[in-house]
């Protein structure tokens, strides 16, 4: 962990200790941006990038400039978007294994199993088995890329388009993309685990 890191779990802990802030208020905030601000930003990201074949290839080629033309940006944890698409052979998740690091412009904050030390460390090893625990059973051809982000380099995983979904609209789709999808531990159109 980082100093800041560790100053802010110092913080909170007195903070909530002597009651001047309730645990409750600080996860309502957590979910505040994982619900109402983070992952919307990226569907959007993800729904553009489906319709529009050129905008796709602006995103893949300089990340954190597409995702700007969309207005989403910000000096935190967004400096250095790198986007990864999925394909037929290949599929990619996200992991942070030295502490929590995460694309808040386009995601929010990270969910709470995205921090545990358990999947930053499994997921590195086991990829497959702990897809398959979180819902996501991927064929044995399907070649596994686990992307370690950084203080530098975030990650988004660019989803398939589900199928037969030809005939939706930008906004239709927008609301395929969940958070996990976005992660890669679960694909677009399937719930969040
Ligand atoms: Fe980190």
């Amino acid at each position: 962990m980082s100093d800041a890191a560790l100053r802010a779990e110092a913080l909170e802990a007195l903070l909530t200790e002597r009651g001047i802030v309730t645990r409750e208020a600080i996860d309502a905030v957590v979910s505040h941006y994982e619900q109402d601000v983070g992952p919307m930003n990226g569907a959007r990201v993800v729904a553009r990038a489906w319709c529009d074949a050129d905008y796709r290839a602006r995103l893949l080629a300089d990340g954190t400039a597409a995702i700007a033309e969309l207005g989403f940006t910000g000096p935190t944890e967004g400096e250095c978007i790198v986007v990864v698409p999925n394909g037929p052979r290949v599929h990619n998740v996200v992991v942070c294994t030295l502490c929590s690091c995460y694309p808040w412009p386009v995601l929010g904050l990270p969910p709470a199993w995205y921090k545990s030390p358990e999947y930053r460390a499994r997921v590195v090893r086991e990829p497959r088995d702990v897809l398959a625990e979180m819902g996501l059973e991927l064929d044995p051809n399907v070649e596994i890329r686990v992307w370690d982000s950084s203080a530098e380099v975030r990650y988004l995983v660019l989803p398939e388009r589900p199928p037969g979904t030809e005939a939706l609209s930008e906004d239709d789709l927008a609301a395929l993309v969940s958070r996990d999808a976005m992660i890669g531990v679960a694909r677009a159109g399937e719930p969040a685990s």
